[in-house]
């Protein structure tokens, strides 16, 4: 919509309030919301200030006043509000320069998309991402786990799923047999459902649903294509929408990468492709169909792969799902055939069009806005440079012998690793701008004090299996 037909929109529809939501730096949607009396014209351009000094990540105390600046075309209709709530997506500006903050993920995608458009290589990078996540009837975390205490009570962990208090009914998918039979052992097909039709709702266009592999309710909802920001933007709507229709159904949803132990974690599968004048790049006559182009996009994606981990896999859970056994790629090779492998070909279609690739080591706890901006820097960087990623690996890597294993480099064995890898590597990163170095060390810093040393400070659960009676 453009600001007069929100405007419009606001009176035949009687909206009562207007919701605006922005992405924080690590990749979660914050909001305030203003009575209707509050909304003109002039919101759209000149925008409403907030104190950015609480938001994870953002401006010190002394700099703290920002300004949002609703996007006129991503308003929707909230489904979770009882008020007629208008839901517009804001981007953030500096009150004195009227400059967009540079520490604003939402700003950065929009970069990242104009220095495409700069490079003259392509004007477009479609991202189709496969986001995984686990429903489950309710978490308990431990009253004193912020203390630093955990009481373990079985090796799978402290987590609890299925099917509450009733009667065990006897239908429940066998370990790793949760893709994909159909109900009663599928007993999650309704709320998955429900998601489907609000995101369609929502102006989302979704592929397909399915329960995913791992047995403890894990589910799956899959994106129809688009553009960068566009999809980033879809992507912060779609956990909003999974997380609060779990809700309505008493249920909790979450994207964390790996909650069971002994069980597949949930990955962000990110399919890409370039675009020129409405013609894809990515066709060719090479290995499975693929031009020059994909192949050094994909020599780009590889080469950058440890350090796009801090942005793709950016939690120090994103690790504990980053191993063999679990259909989520450790080794950073590509292939047609190969699930194992950290770049995939899929080959569904013969079309040019549908020619793409997938890349399988991102998980949804990533930030979408800096995720799918690192890997579009990462493969334009293979582009510029002709970087060949080698010959591919149409082999099963988990069950390859040690020493042809040794030549395929891995992912990070952790968060410290792939900051250490992104702190080495980020001269991509920074080409145009688009992730300026105060981003980058703000984002080292952070993820360090905040996640690395706060995880490793506490004891974990199974010290006290292995060590409790030392
Ligand atoms: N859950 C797997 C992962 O972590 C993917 C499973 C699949 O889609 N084949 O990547
Ligand atoms: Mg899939
Ligand atoms: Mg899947
Ligand atoms: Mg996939």
């Amino acid at each position: 919509m453009k600001t007069s037909e929100v405007m419009d929109f606001i009176k035949d529809r009687q909206v009562e309030v207007v919701d605006l939501k922005f992405g924080d730096f690590p990749g979660t949607w914050q909001h305030f919301t203003i009575p209707v009396s509050q909304v003109n014209s002039e919101l759209f351009d000149e925008g409403l200030g907030f104190d950015g000094s609480s938001i994870r990540g953002w401006q010190a105390i002394h700099a703290s006043d920002m300004m949002v600046v609703p996007d006129p075309e991503t308003a929707m209709l909230d489904p979770f509000s009882e008020k007629t709530t208008l839901s517009l997506i804001c981007s953030i500006v500096d009150p004195i320069t009227r400059e967009k903050y540079s520490r604003d993920p939402r700003y950065i995608a929009q970069k990242a998309e104009s220095y495409l458009k700069s490079t003259g290589i392509a004007d477009t990078a479609y991202f189709g991402p496969e986001a995984e996540f686990f429903i489950f009837d309710g978490v308990r975390f431990d009253q004193n786990a912020h203390e630093g205490y955990y009481y373990i009570e079985s090796e799978e962990g402290i987590w609890t799923s299925g099917k509450g208090d009733g009667p065990n009914l006897g239908h429940k998918p066998r370990h790793k047999e949760g893709y994909f039979p159909v109900p009663p052992t599928d007993s999650l097909q309704d709320i998955r459902n429900e998601m489907i039709v609000e995101m369609e709702r929502a102006g989302i266009v979704v592929e397909k649903q399915h329960h995913e592999v791992a047995t403890a309710g894990q589910a799956e909802i899959d994106l129809r294509f688009d553009s960068l920001t566009r999809m980033a933007d879809k992507m912060m709507l779609y956990k909003y929408i999974v997380k609060n229709v779990a809700l309505r159904y008493g249920q909790t949803a979450t994207f964390m990468p790996k909650p069971m132990f002994g069980d597949n974690g949930s990955g962000m599968h990110t399919h890409q492709s370039l675009w020129k004048d409405g013609q894809p790049l990515f066709a060719g006559n090479k290995y499975a169909g693929l031009s020059d182009a994909c192949l050094h996009y994909i020599g780009g994606i590889l080469k950058h792969a440890p350090a796009l981990c801090a942005f793709v896999a950016p939690t120090t859970n994103s690790y504990k799902r980053l191993v063999p056994g679990y259909e989520a790629p450790v080794n950073l090779a590509y292939s047609s055939r190969n699930r194992s492998a950290a770049v995939r070909i899929p080959m569904y279609s013969p079309s040019p069009k549908a020619k793409r690739i997938e890349v399988r080591f991102p998980d949804p706890s990533c930030n979408p806005y800096l995720g799918f901006a690192a890997m579009l820097m990462a493969g334009l960087d293979g582009v510029q440079h002709k970087i060949h990623p080698g010959d591919p690996l149409d082999k099963n890597i988990y069950e390859l012998p040690p020493e042809e294993l040794k030549n395929v480099p891995s992912a990070p064995y952790s968060l410290d690793a792939a900051l250490d890898a992104l702190e080495a590597d980020q001269d991509f990163l920074r080409q145009g701008d688009v992730f300026t170095q105060d981003v980058i060390d703000t984002w080292l810093e952070y993820k360090r004090s905040r996640e690395c040393d706060q995880v490793r400070l506490r004891p974990h659960p199974y010290e006290f299996m292995l060590y409790y009676d030392v």
